[in-house]
Order: structure tokens, then C-alpha cells, then sequence
């Protein structure tokens, strides 16, 4: 399987994943969204909350912030050696507090032990006159199958690797020019091309469209358009790299499995 990245940045991530199957990289996917573990908060005390916001609604903001870590600063509660009771290589602490009138962001958020907030103009509550917020939070680190707020990468999906084949049938007509809603041919000079045949979404309208038959779609079965989101939690090479650690690990205990 070869990985060849077309597209990186802290929050976005697409590569070209070759020499491989689907149900490898569909297992990839699935362990790119549910197995990557990342930090949210779990357990929240609320001391005080007199704004319009119930409580569970501030929790549940609370427990969406992206918390930002080392991968491998914390343990996974039910790893750790203190059977997930919680202690200070397993939990961290958040601290949330204000009266109005103001908004509470994200970036109001006291942290500790290195954690940061990526994004800190997350809106979380606001504050009329004498209205107040005091509350207090657990972060642990979680799996994307158990919460969403445990997942890192989100819109993650791929395609197979589009590819358009024009015969000698074709007349230069056009229509598939501007039947094509990914602008993947041009007419130039009055005979046609293929400028972008990665953006095919496979939908075949330009194969309806054809009037003599010149075009065939077909999708590489061994190679794949592949690309996700972060929450910024974590880099995509973190999560990339992660999962790729967890699924060879799932694999060789498939395999130690099968041979007892
Ligand atoms: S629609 Fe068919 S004939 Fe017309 S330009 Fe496209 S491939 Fe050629
Ligand atoms: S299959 Fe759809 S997206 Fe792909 S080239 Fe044809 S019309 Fe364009
Ligand atoms: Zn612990």
C-alpha cells in the first residue's frame, strides 16, 4: 500500500492510496474514525450556571471544544494503571468561569498539563447582567465509536481513481463538455480533452450524454482518492500515522489469533 499526499494542511488532508483493495482502505477509513484517540471532556461539574443555557446543553458544548495533546501524553482510561478510577496520567482538568454580561469562548477555558484549545472563538455561552457560570471538567481521552467528541477526523471518505477513456468515435461535439458538472474535459482547438480527470465523480452523465459511444468511466479498483478533516485535536499525520499503528496492530492479533 503506498500513500502519496496531494493535500496537507493542519486542519485537511488528501492523498493517493495505491496498490491496495477496497477492504483496505475501507478498514483504514473505519479506523480512521472510530479507533484514533483524542482528549474531550467527560465528567462535568456545574457550581453554578444562572444563564438561559440548561446544563446539559453547556456540557455538551463543553464536551465538543477540540482539546488539543501529545497522542501519547495521556493514557486511554481503561489502559491505565489505575483501572480508570482517574489519575494524572489519565485525566486533566478544566476550568470554566464568568459573569455577565460577556460570552464565554473556548479560549476561556484554564488548562492543564500542555493542553491547548486550537480553536478558541468557539462560542459556549452568553452572559446577561448578573448572570454567572462556574464549572469545572474531566478531560479523558476516548474513540470516536464510543462519542463523536472522541473523533478527530471527521468527512473522511474516498473514491476509487476515476478513469475517462474518449475513442475514436467521438466527433468533438461538446455535449460532454457541458453536461460534466466537475469540469473534468475542454474543447480545445475543437477536440476535446481530459484536463482534470481526478475531479470525476463517477456519476456517468457524460457517458449518457454521448451520442456516438465514445466515453467509458471506470473507477481503478486498486487505487484510491482518499481524504478527511481534523477537528485540530490532532495533526493529520498524527492520525493517519495512529491509525495505521492501530490496524497493524488489530491485524497481527487477527493473525496470532488464527494460528493458535
Ligand atoms: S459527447 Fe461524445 S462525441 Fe461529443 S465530445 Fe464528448 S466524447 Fe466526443
Ligand atoms: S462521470 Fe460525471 S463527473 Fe465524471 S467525467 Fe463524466 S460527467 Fe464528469
Ligand atoms: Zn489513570
Amino acid at each position: 500500500m503506498n500513500i502519496d499526499v496531494r493535500e496537507f494542511t493542519p486542519q485537511k488532508i488528501e492523498f493517493i492510496l495505491e496498490n491496495t483493495t477496497p477492504a483496505k482502505a475501507n478498514s483504514l477509513r473505519r479506523t480512521l474514525i472510530s479507533e484514533v484517540p483524542t482528549l474531550a471532556a467527560e465528567d462535568i461539574k456545574i457550581y453554578e450556571n444562572s444563564s438561559i443555557m440548561t446544563d446539559e446543553m453547556l456540557a455538551l458544548r463543553i464536551g465538543l471544544t477540540p482539546l488539543k495533546t501529545q497522542i501519547d501524553e495521556f493514557e486511554l482510561p481503561e489502559n491505565c494503571e489505575c483501572g480508570g478510577e482517574g489519575c494524572s496520567a489519565c485525566k486533566t482538568t478544566l476550568i470554566l468561569g464568568g459573569e455577565g454580561p460577556t460570552t464565554l469562548y473556548s479560549g476561556d477555558l484554564k488548562t492543564e498539563d500542555g493542553v491547548e484549545i486550537p480553536d478558541k472563538k468557539i462560542p459556549l455561552v452568553k452572559l446577561y447582567e448578573g448572570q454567572e457560570v462556574i464549572l469545572e471538567a474531566e478531560a479523558k481521552l476516548g474513540k470516536g465509536k464510543d462519542h463523536t467528541k472522541w473523533q478527530p477526523a471527521v468527512a473522511c471518505g474516498y473514491k476509487g481513481y476515476p478513469i475517462q477513456k474518449i475513442t475514436d468515435e467521438c466527433d468533438n461535439c461538446g455535449d460532454c463538455v457541458e453536461i460534466c458538472p466537475r469540469n473534468v474535459y475542454k474543447l480545445e482547438n475543437n477536440k476535446l480533452q481530459i484536463q482534470n480527470p481526478e475531479a470525476c465523480s463517477l456519476c456517468s452523465l457524460c457517458v449518457q450524454e454521448c451520442h456516438t459511444d465514445a466515453i467509458t468511466v471506470t473507477d481503478d479498483k486498486n487505487k484510491f482518492i482518499f481524504n478527511f478533516e481534523t477537528d485540530e485535536s490532532l495533526t493529520p499525520t498524527e492520525i493517519t500515522t495512529k491509525a495505521t499503528e492501530i490496524l497493524t496492530k488489530k491485524l497481527q492479533g487477527f493473525k496470532e489469533t488464527l494460528n493458535q
